[in-house]
């Protein structure tokens, strides 16, 4: 009867983020995320930065779900 070698297993190498490469990362989205909260809160208006009502329309929702004033 052959003797069958048990199975082996390889842990994954997992090497941690520094928090210096994360930096640039986070304060991209973090820059995006304060654009975007300000389409959806703040652009329409005397403080549109796009004419017409088109922004408005798109994010109305979410602007009623977070709770900006509206209409
Ligand atoms: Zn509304």
């Amino acid at each position: 009867m052959a003797h069958s070698a048990a199975p082996t297993t390889v842990a994954p190498v997992i090497t941690p983020i520094s928090p210096k490469a994360i930096a640039p990362w986070a304060a991209f989205f973090g820059i995006l995320m304060l654009v975007l909260l300000y389409f959806v809160g703040a652009e329409q208006g005397a403080t549109a930065v796009i004419s017409g009502e088109a922004v408005h329309e798109w994010v109305h929702d979410g602007r009623h779900l977070l709770g900006f004033p509206c209409h």
